[in-house]
């Protein structure tokens, strides 16, 4: 017979919600990816990241593992912020690499914020085990928020400068 702790039920939610976070990250950087041709640092950058991403999927999977919860049937239901984030048509605006720059960096956020939260959750749980993966995952969001902060500016500054050549078709 299983031993059901209401911090249990919170920490399984909240790692099948993280779960459903980094698909829907996945789901915003790769249409990013695919589409940049004159930003190659911003290109390289996402790349490593959607990788990192899918390792961060891994790691969720198998800390669901260790509690006998089964990641392989999660429906991953959009999150209301990205769903709203993805209206925002950035692909039929020529600014589309300023606007998703500063939808990257919120989302980045509010990744740091679900693992801040789940690692307050595995301490009162006593889910020691799940720290670590947990403060892997959340050091790849702080490295990924950090890059996007620091580039924002030459980002900015390369659009402006593409913008006065005319090329504002190009993302
Ligand atoms: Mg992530
Ligand atoms: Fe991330």
């Amino acid at each position: 017979m299983t031993y059901e702790t209401e911090t249990r039920s919170i920490f399984v939610t909240g790692l099948k919600n993280a779960h459903a976070m980094e698909n829907q990250a996945l789901s915003i950087m790769k249409p990013q990816l695919s589409r940049i041709e004159n930003y190659p640092e911003v290109a390289a950058k996402l790349d490593q990241h959607i990788r990192e991403t899918e390792g961060q999927i891994t790691r969720i999977d198998g800390l669901l593992a260790d509690l006998n919860e089964d990641s392989s049937s999660l429906k991953d239901m959009a999150l209301s912020f990205t769903g709203a984030m993805a209206a925002m048509g950035h692909t039929m605006a020529g600014d589309e690499i300023l606007k998703n720059s500063f939808a990257n960096f919120a989302f980045e956020n509010f990744e740091i914020a679900a693992y801040k939260s789940l690692l307050t959750i595995a301490e009162l749980g006593g889910f020691a085990n799940a720290t670590s993966a947990l403060k892997a995952n959340l050091e790849e969001e702080k490295a990924m928020a950090k890059w996007l902060d620091e580039n924002l500016r030459s980002v900015t500054m390369k659009f402006a400068s593409l913008k006065e050549a005319g090329e504002t078709a190009k993302i």
